[in-house]
């Protein structure tokens, strides 16, 4: 049974290892974000580390599991919230409702509907495009040799302003190149925020220019 007194051993070593690492490649840790990925966590377990650890920064992957938890967590105190999962049209409006960053725009049709949003309320969360820098048919992200066409026609046709990228290298890659490819692009393009590094890899994606880490099993223990 894991409790919440591990999870806060396991937040603080982690904070102090972000540091340590971040000062190792010469970068100043204040400009490394690490998201608590918070999926399957109940909303008891969250708590503390909001109160004890002021931790503040979460990312959640259903739209339905983060409203049921955080419609309430959020009323106790100031988060950001990151949709780190694949997003739905249907569920574009609550998305929108309730998180502060979608990491996730990956297609035309959920652009549409985020401009859509945005026309309708005047606002949308901060956004980054998912790339699947590994291809994976399985998996969601907009293909590399697609990127360049999407990035253009969020900005022109659907009026949405990208402000990075995401990407989850695919398991039993060497992730580094895929880091490398997206901190590229990313220059290329002068996107400043990139997402990548989880429990597995944060250490090569802090070492390549990730802005933001998610990591979920390294605070909350295996899921
Ligand atoms: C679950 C998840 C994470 C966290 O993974 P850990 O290996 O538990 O740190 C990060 N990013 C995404 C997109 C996830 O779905």
């Amino acid at each position: 049974m894991e409790t919440s007194s591990s999870d806060l051993a396991r937040l603080a070593t982690l904070r102090q290892e972000i540091v340590r690492r971040a000062e190792d490649c010469g970068r100043d840790p204040a400009t490394i974000t690490l998201i608590a990925v918070s999926k399957t966590v109940p909303a008891d377990r969250i708590w503390p580390l909001i109160s004890h650890a002021q931790q503040t920064v979460f990312g959640e992957n259903r739209v339905q599991e983060a409203k049921s938890k955080w419609e309430d967590l959020r009323t106790r105190a100031a988060v950001t919230l990151h949709l780190i999962g694949p997003l739905q049209t249907n569920k574009v409006r609550d998305a929108v409702e309730l998180f502060d960053v979608i990491e996730t725009v990956d297609r035309d049709n959920l652009a549409e509907a985020l401009a859509q949003e945005k026309a309708r309320r005047g606002h949308v969360p901060r956004l980054l495009v998912q790339v699947n820098t590994g291809a994976e048919p399985q998996k969601a992200g907009v293909l590399p040799q697609e990127a360049d066409a999407f990035l253009q026609r969020c900005r022109d046709v659907y009026g949405l302003h990208i402000e990075g990228l995401m990407c989850i290298p695919p398991v039993g890659d060497l992730a580094s190149p895929h880091f490398a490819w997206l901190w590229q692009f990313a220059a290329r393009h002068g996107l400043k925020t990139l997402s990548m590094g989880m429990s597995g890899d944060w250490q090569q994606a802090v070492q390549l220019g990730a802005t933001h880490i998610r990591i979920g099993s390294s605070i909350f223990g295996a899921r």
